[in-house]
């Protein structure tokens, strides 16, 4: 876009033999050695200098300002002396940016990490009026403190449209990071280096483990918050010799220049995990985000940029696959395992009207009876090729295209058909979960389909149960208020699916009537070691029950685990240890006492 900035160089300076006088505090610059012509120059040069210069010093206050700073800036050197340079120049387009950088932030990063920098930014005149500005950051080595000379380049009119264009088409306005062209072009040249053999390169992708979640139920404001608190720590841990850069949405890529052992990367990404998982508060809710990683590393001369940053996707998609919070190496075994997101997403809108959905049910248990009082319904994809699928492969993306309305009326229909079939030969009526993910609960029609579902198959409303996670019932819009209310009016249960892997906060318990609590299984996969989980575990429990509300655990697995469980007699349970999910044929012939003979 051709911009020419002028530059000079710090030890230009030097090799005039010049040094700041160190107690005036005034910015003005004597000869070292009382070189006064060399002095007379100088002055004449910095004041005759057609771009407004400014010193700084490692915390940002200006030190000095020449004529044409105090010009460009409307200000009299008097007054801006010892002020931070904020008060002159801002991050750009500060009405769209939550951007976590600030104008000293950078500056003051450059000067430690001696580094020059050529930065797009606003200035801001005595008036209030505001332009952009080319600012070149030249930090000057060997004073007697470190600072940063700052050049001020104002943009002409339509160098002003330029630039904003410019940043756009570099930076994510949101993080402040560089965007997919500049991280692109920064993988170009760091895939080049390594051709070379100069040095080698780990390239990570993030996807934020259910951002959706949190954009739509906090807002899209404080899902920005959610972006930049990442991108903050993401940064924080790996330092700014690394390009971070947002590449859409909830993606971020991370390209580190060296060669890693792979248990180095391993330790990397899993400390980065721990980082990135710690919670933080946005708008008074304590949020406890994870992210999905894949790795790529370079490891043959030919690997160009595309196909790393494709291989370190394939490996997100992998880990994410795998229960999120989670990190993947890339390797060619991975090929073919994970389909393409969009071809996913093509053969899902094909699985519905070809049949090739299925419930499998897998039972609730009261631990000291051990009778069956319930049945969870949990969705399958029959793939032709690839067999039976579990729902974390393919649920995100029916909820991202919102297939998963219809999917979701399928599923809410199929399930009470399937329960008005059993007997009830039990001394007390079966209840039937369903899963409800964000986006039926977020459709206007929701609560309708449901009570549609119920009348054709004459069910009760009383036997339906459905599971919401704790992040759906905090969604304060209108439209999932009114099919939270409608759902209760109507009589169907609603229970709180994964607690204490979301908010926690139980303020919901105030507005809807809750009657379950299912605690997620990681709080007892770890019981029988008697470690902190098990004290929650039990905490949680007894909450819940001072609270009258019902609990299932999920995940028992063991016999310690059941052990340690039977403390309390009316506990259900679900998990392995008492049945898998099955496919109805398979769970008549298995629990035959529950279905007619
Ligand atoms: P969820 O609702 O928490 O379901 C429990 C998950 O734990 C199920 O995984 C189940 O197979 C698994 N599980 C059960 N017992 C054990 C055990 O002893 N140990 C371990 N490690 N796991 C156990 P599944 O079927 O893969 O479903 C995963 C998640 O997908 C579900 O978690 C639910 O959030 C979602 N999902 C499943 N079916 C549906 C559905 O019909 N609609 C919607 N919206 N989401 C669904
Ligand atoms: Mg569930
Ligand atoms: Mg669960």
């Amino acid at each position: 876009m051709g911009v020419r900035v002028p530059r000079i160089l710090p030890q230009a300076f030097h090799s005039m033999g010049w040094v700041r006088s160190s107690v005036s505090g005034t910015g003005r610059w004597t000869a070292d050695g009382g070189a006064s012509t060399v002095s007379e120059w100088f002055r004449a040069m910095v004041a005759a200098a057609t771009d407004a210069m400014l010193l700084l010093d490692s915390e940002g206050a200006i030190r000095f300002i020449n004529i044409s700073g105090e010009k460009l800036f409307q200000q009299r050197s008097v007054s801006v002396l010892g002020n931070s340079v904020e008060q002159l120049l801002s991050m750009p387009m500060p009405e769209m940016s939550t951007s976590p950088h600030t104008v000293t932030g950078l500056i003051t990063d450059a000067i430690r990490l001696r580094r020059q920098e050529q930065l797009a930014l606003w200035g801001t005149g005595a008036d209030g009026s505001s332009f952009a500005a080319v600012v070149s950051v030249i930090p000057l080595e060997d004073l007697s403190e470190p600072m940063a000379l700052l050049q001020v380049h104002e943009f002409a009119e339509e160098q002003q449209r330029e630039a904003r264009l410019r940043y756009l088409t570099n930076f994510d306005p949101v993080t402040g990071l560089p965007n997919r062209a500049l991280f692109s072009d920064r993988l170009r040249v760091a895939a080049a280096r390594c051709a070379r053999g100069e040095s080698g390169l780990v390239l990570g992708y993030f996807d934020i483990d259910r951002f959706k979640d949190f954009n739509e139920t906090l807002g899209h404001r404080a899902g920005d918050d959610v972006l930049c608190e990442i991108a903050q720590r993401i940064k924080r841990h790996v330092g700014d010799e690394n390009t971070l850069a947002r590449l859409n949405g909830d993606e971020f890529a991370l390209l580190i220049e060296g060669a890693y052992a792979a248990n180095e990367v391993e330790v990397f990404a899993r400390s980065l995990l721990n980082a990135i998982a710690l919670p933080f508060f946005i708008d008074g809710h304590e949020l406890y985000v994870t992210a999905s990683i894949g790795i790529a590393v370079y490891d043959r001369i030919g690997d160009e940029a595309g196909d790393l940053l494709r291989k370190a996707e394939i490996a997100m998609y992998r880990s994410k696959s795998e229960g999120r919070n989670n990190f993947c190496c890339y390797s060619s075994a991975l090929e073919g395992g994970v389909p393409g997101r969009l071809r996913l997403e093509a053969e899902l809108h094909h699985a519905l009207e070809r049949g090739e959905f299925i419930l499998y049910y897998q039972p609730l248990v009261e631990i000291s009876s051990q009778r069956i009082v319930g049945l969870e319904a949990l969705l399958r994809w029959r793939h032709p090729q690839r067999g039976v699928i579990t729902p974390s492969e393919f649920i995100p993306v029916l909820e991202e295209s919102k297939l998963i309305v219809s999917v979701g009326d399928w599923i809410t229909q199929e399930a009470c058909r399937f329960l008005a079939t059993l007997s009830g030969d039990l001394d007390r009526p079966l209840r039937l979960a369903v899963n409800v993910s964000v986006e039926q609960i977020r459709h206007p029609g929701f609560a309708r389909s449901v009570e549609l579902a119920l009348a054709a198959s004459g069910l009760p409303s009383s036997a339906l149960e459905l599971e919401l996670t704790e992040t759906m019932l905090l969604d304060h819009t209108a439209v999932v208020h009114e099919s939270l209310a409608a759902l209760t009016q109507l009589g169907i249960a609603i229970s709180v699916d994964d607690f204490g892997t979301g908010y926690s906060s139980l303020a919901y318990l105030k507005r809807f009537p809750v009657s379950v609590l299912k605690i997620d299984r990681s709080f007892i996969s770890d019981v029988s070691s008697e470690g902190d989980d098990m004290v929650i575990a039990g905490a949680i429990i007894n909450m819940a029950r001072s609270l009258s509300l019902g609990v299932v655990v999920e995940g028992v697995e063991n016999e310690s685990q059941a052990r340690f469980l039977r403390q309390w007699p009316e506990l259900i349970v679900q998990g392995y240890l008492f049945g898998p999910p099955l496919p109805e044929a398979e769970a008549r012939v298995r629990w035959p006492g529950i279905f007619p003979a």
